[in-house]
């Protein structure tokens, strides 16, 4: 695609239009980079504004998980030593979450580990949140696998978190290469079933697993079915353990490209940088004027310090962002 073909597509969707697979796979192979990165920024700017977000996460491990992802350093495939994720330090945590808070960084994103959490992990769920909500003024994601309609209602009514984040992690045909346990079918429907509880909703997933442009692009199609606000797009880490230990890095033109292509395909939503950020520093700025629009802060734990978090609001500033008040 020349120049002016992008930037025909790009008026469109500025305009209300949805494109197509077959319009998505030419931008993804056209020469003239710049001008699609450029665009990407441009339908990021009129959906979306300036506003830029920053979340952290936070990670309630109960027990190995049964699933096999092979991206996932806690699944029944890994041989990485799952004590690395010990139980948080609640006070701790709560400090610094306040801390950060007062800094902008504006959502908490408490994730579990397991596919399907039994009875018992959900009341320890409802609890955390609720001690997380009555603690600090951070708004809270709830990312808690594939609930079952009856056990997000009860996390609608229990708690006060308003947001359910499931990530589709990839495209649904190369999600049986990486995952042969779950579907993604049980993810669309808790994602449906939570909209219809009324909690607004987030995915997301991984790139860099070894799936092609084409795949990343059904990834974007199949999310923009279900509208979700936000979409956080994890560069896969490769956790020497797992099945994905080996696999390449991706390059930082597709990486880029990907940004651009989920833009132009989902413009109002939020596209956020996820894990394995810190795997894509020498290109940050680039992904910043390629669609991005949010970010997490930390990796693993909250663990961002404030001076990171610091650094990290100049180098969103410097771009042109306004951090969400
Ligand atoms: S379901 Fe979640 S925690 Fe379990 S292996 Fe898959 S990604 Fe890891």
């Amino acid at each position: 695609m020349n120049f002016s073909d992008i930037k025909k597509i790009k008026d469109k969707i500025l305009n209300g239009y949805q494109i197509t697979k077959e319009e998505a796979i030419n931008l993804s192979q056209t020469g003239n980079i710049e001008t699609l990165y450029y665009s990407a920024n441009q339908i990021r700017a009129n959906f979306c504004g300036s506003l830029f977000e920053m979340c952290c996460i936070i990670n309630d491990v109960f027990d190995k998980c049964s699933e096999d992802c092979a991206w996932c350093p806690m699944s029944s495939l890994s041989k990485v030593n799952y004590t690395m994720y010990e139980q948080f330090d609640f006070d701790r945590e709560i400090k610094m979450i306040n801390e950060i808070h007062k800094q902008g960084v504006k959502l908490l994103e408490y994730c579990t580990n397991q596919k399907n959490l039994n009875n018992l992990q959900l009341n320890h769920a409802i609890e955390q949140l609720n001690k997380f909500s009555e603690a600090t003024k951070i708004k809270i994601c709830a990312s808690c696998g594939s609930l079952s309609y009856d056990q997000l209602k009860r996390l609608k009514e229990e708690t006060k978190v308003n947001i359910y984040h499931c990530n589709l992690e990839t495209s649904p045909d190369f999600y049986k290469k990486v995952c042969t346990t779950n579907n993604q079918e049980s993810k669309v429907e808790t994602l449906k079933n939570a909209k219809k509880l009324g909690f607004e909703i987030w995915s997301g997933g991984i790139i860099g697993m070894g799936e092609t442009m084409t795949d990343r692009i059904d990834f974007a199609l199949k999310l923009r079915e279900l509208e979700p606000k936000t979409i956080t797009l994890n560069i896969l880490f490769p956790f020497a353990g797992t099945p994905l230990e080996k696999q390449p890095r991706m390059n930082s033109q597709d990486i880029l490209t990907t940004f651009a292509i989920f833009r132009f395909i989902n413009p109002r939503a939020k596209i956020r940088l996820g894990r394995g950020r810190s795997l894509i520093k020498i290109i940050e700025k680039e992904a910043l004027r390629a669609g991005i629009n949010s970010s997490v802060v930390g990796e693993l734990f909250v663990n961002a310090q404030p001076e990171e978090i610091e650094n990290d609001k100049q180098r969103f500033e410097e771009e042109g962002f306004i951090i969400s008040k």
